[in-house]
């Protein structure tokens, strides 16, 4: 079994944005990987560590169909030696190029109904119950290894700035950027753009991990909701790589720069580009850009 799983440092470059008066950079966590997610990749890392510390060489986790998680989870396993298979939430047969990708990675793709994805403990105990191998990986990495992946961000910038801002849905990005942030006793403040309608949550996570001075979630930035585009958001993604060359998905990071782009802070700024960018690849983006 292969072992060191590596993110690499991931560059820092300035970012010119048209009207904005920040001194504003760009941490390219897009580079870290061609085809995965960087902050899925770096959720990855003590995940799978630990996984090979128990002996284990088989990956189990969950995901949707347009998952960058799923696809991060595959590319790992793939690159590793590590088997990998993940529960499929879909009604019916579906096929795209997230699952492509996947299955090129040899990942193991088990379809259940909405209803049976709830039950995600049942589902790995009835399928792979009696695999030794088997390691269980939450839904989107979600763990306080994710967290501990992330920090490293921090440890790799060369400067305190003012505020970092990403698109946040778990905010367990967040809460490992905050942590970071503490442990450095940088006075940084995260803003962290909820890219669906659940800021009261992630609220919520931010309380119990203490980290509330540090971390800011902010709402009104979704554009309708998990995946829900807007005109204005369309318009500024086409605008925005065409003049800079970075390429961003309406789901996560486009979204994230809309609202760094609204909100103007003054300062030293770090946008955090957390990867994502197989995104704009589906078809349903396709029509919408003139
Ligand atoms: C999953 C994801 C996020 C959100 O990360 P959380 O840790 O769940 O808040 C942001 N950007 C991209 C590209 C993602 O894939």
């Amino acid at each position: 079994m292969k072992t060191g799983f590596h993110t690499h440092c991931s560059a820092l470059e300035e970012l010119y944005l048209n009207g904005f008066e920040g001194r504003l950079y760009i941490k390219r966590d897009d580079l870290i990987h061609p085809i995965v997610s960087g902050n899925k990749w770096r959720k990855l890392k003590f995940v799978i560590i630990k996984a090979q510390a128990e002996g284990k060489n088989h990956l189990v986790t969950f995901g949707g169909a347009y998952s960058n998680h799923l696809l991060a989870t595959a590319c790992a396993g793939a690159t590793l030696g590590l088997k990998t298979s993940c529960f499929l939430r879909a009604d019916e047969a579906i096929a795209n190029h997230y699952l492509t990708a996947a299955k090129l990675y040899g990942m193991n793709l088990i379809p259940v109904s909405r209803e049976g994805y709830r039950h995600k403990e049942e589902l790995f105990r009835e399928h792979f119950g009696a695999d030794k191998q088997a390691y269980y990986v939450a839904e989107g990495g979600e763990s306080t290894e994710a967290i501990q992946g992330v920090t490293e961000i921090i440890e790799e910038l060369e400067f305190e700035p003012d505020y970092i801002l990403h698109a946040s849905a778990t905010a367990t990005t967040a809460l490992g950027l905050g942590k970071g942030i503490q442990s450095k006793g940088w006075k940084t403040k995260v803003l962290a753009i909820a890219v669906l309608k659940n800021a009261a949550e992630q609220r919520d996570k931010v309380q119990q991990n203490n980290l509330s001075d540090t971390i800011d979630i902010l709402d009104g930035f979704h554009h309708g909701g998990y995946a829900k585009t807007s005109e204005p958001l369309m318009l500024f993604l086409q605008q925005t790589i065409a003049s800079t060359g970075i390429m961003l998905d309406p789901v996560y990071t486009g979204k994230a720069l809309f609202a760094l782009n609204e909100i103007n802070p003054k300062g030293r700024i770090v946008f955090l580009h957390t990867g994502g960018t197989m995104g704009i690849f589906s078809d349903a983006y396709a029509k919408l850009i003139g």
